[in-house]
């Protein structure tokens, strides 16, 4: 039986060793924190929605959609509690960074359900809000943040998608059904070396001092995947590096007849909305062109804390949206790292390390993914160990649930730069 290390124990990591198991390795998930998704996983707002640039990316997540549909059934051995997708659809505004005929195409051509809606359908469907065309977006201290529109906005809608309402359950829900079916967890427990035979992986060093032999590694290290690439010693041939970068998303308090239907997409704005039946609101960013990137260089030392400044900035954008939101004095919401790949498109590959593959670049934007991710890479793994030059001739994989497929070249580390990506969390 061929043994197989998997590096972080987040949503990736986990649903890789679900499925590594599940095709007959033995499997060893190992991680530095005390439990399964504690990583950038646990700030996720596990929005699951379909707007990708490109076609593989788009089938990946309608796929993985179902998946979370039928999370039980997914997960195989009965388990006492399930995250729950909160299937509330998904308004995407226009922006000039999404093309609105692109995905419809895309749509068209993965199957999903779609409405195009102008500005009068938006107002109509989604109470209390301004349809103003803002773009671009602006800082608050810009006074052109505060003129009016001269221009309205529609959206495309999906009836389909919203988000997973406990994120670090379903990843405990992952680490569960893993274990259930035989992989060992090692937790509190550090990757400090990779260690290899020629050009071959044969296991890791943890804690400075324990050798754990495998023929298999799969670096699925979240934020931390650079310096866990640099103990392998990979990346030479990588056309995409993957840089750690910090965002904040903030919580707010909304009445109960704004914002309780679907997730909002804004990039017009700069923002994007998830809200629960409760009327609890969550807003993140999209990256807006006027802010500053606040890249990482040491992930360690970031401050985990949210910032009055972003959370001003990303509710009253918000509120420029909804103007009937009420900014509260306080400042509540939490801050997380993204591990974002330059085209803010995953890679899930191999490497040129023999044996040693990745799970990384995950962009902000593969929660929603990661019950295909293991999947693909258990494919992946599979075919390459089998001798198939991935490389020259990208796997491709079947979606069991929706039919399509998906060529596992769009996540190649060699791949062409996406030049379709829109530059932010949207991939
Ligand atoms: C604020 C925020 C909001 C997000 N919102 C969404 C969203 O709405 N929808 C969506 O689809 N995605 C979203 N994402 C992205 C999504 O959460 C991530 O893509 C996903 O959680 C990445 O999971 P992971 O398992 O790769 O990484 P992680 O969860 O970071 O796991 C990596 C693990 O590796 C471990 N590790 C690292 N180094 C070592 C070592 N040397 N030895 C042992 N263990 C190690 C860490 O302890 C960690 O647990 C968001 C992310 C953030 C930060």
């Amino acid at each position: 039986m061929a043994k197989a290390i998997v590096i972080g124990a987040g949503v990736i990591g986990c649903s890789i060793a679900f499925e590594m198991v599940a095709k007959g390795y033995e499997v060893i998930a190992v991680d530095k924190a005390q439990g399964p998704g504690q990583g950038s996983t646990s700030a996720s707002s596990a929005v699951v929605r379909f707007n990708y640039s490109t076609f593989d990316s788009v089938a990946l997540a309608w796929e993985s959609f179902h998946c979370w549909k039928n999370w039980p059934d997914h997960l195989g051995k009965k388990q006492e509690r399930y995250s729950k997708m909160i299937d509330v659809g998904v308004v995407m505004l226009d922006a000039p960074v999404i093309s609105g005929e692109k995905t419809s195409q895309l749509f068209d051509s993965v199957g999903i359900p779609y409405e195009v809606w102008n500005s009068t359908d938006l107002s109509k469907n989604v109470a209390g809000i301004d349809v103003g065309k803002y773009w671009p977006p602006k800082k608050l201290d810009d006074d052109a943040f505060w003129e009016d529109a001269e221009d309205s906005l529609g959206a495309i809608f999906t009836p389909n998608g919203g988000y997973i309402d406990d994120p670090l359950l379903a990843t405990e829900n992952l680490a569960q059904a893993a274990i259930s079916a035989g992989v060992t967890f090692r937790f509190k427990t550090k990757v400090t070396a990779i260690l290899q035979e020629g050009n071959k992986v044969i296991g890791i060093e943890v804690d400075g001092t324990e050798k754990i032999f495998a023929d298999v590694v799969i670096n699925a290290g979240g934020p931390w995947s650079n310096g866990i690439n640099k103990l392998a010693g990979v990346g030479q041939d990588f056309t995409i590096s993957v840089k750690p970068m910090r965002q904040e998303v903030h919580q707010i308090t909304t009445p109960m007849n704004l914002l309780s239907g679907p997730i909002i997409g804004d990039l017009d704005l700069g923002t994007y909305m998830r809200s629960s039946p409760t009327g609890a609101t969550y807003i993140g960013g999209t990256e807006p062109e006027c802010d500053r990137l606040d890249w990482v260089d040491d992930v360690e030392a970031v401050n985990l804390n949210r910032t009055k400044e972003l959370f001003e900035a990303q509710v009253t954008r918000a509120a420029r949206r909804f103007p009937a939101l009420k900014i509260p004095n306080t400042a509540s919401g939490i801050a997380g790292i993204y591990d974002v790949a330059a085209d803010w498109t995953p890679i899930y590959d191999r490497t040129e390390l023999d044996g040693f593959f990745v799970a990384i670049g995950t962009s902000g934007n593969q929660f929603k993914n990661a019950p295909m991710v293991g999947k693909l890479m258990t494919e992946l793994i599979d075919a390459v160990r089998a001798g198939h030059d991935h490389d020259v001739e990208p796997v491709k994989i079947r979606a069991e649930r929706t039919g399509n497929e998906i060529s596992l070249g769009a996540f190649s580390r060699k791949r062409a730069f996406n030049a379709e990506n829109t530059g932010t969390v949207m991939g």
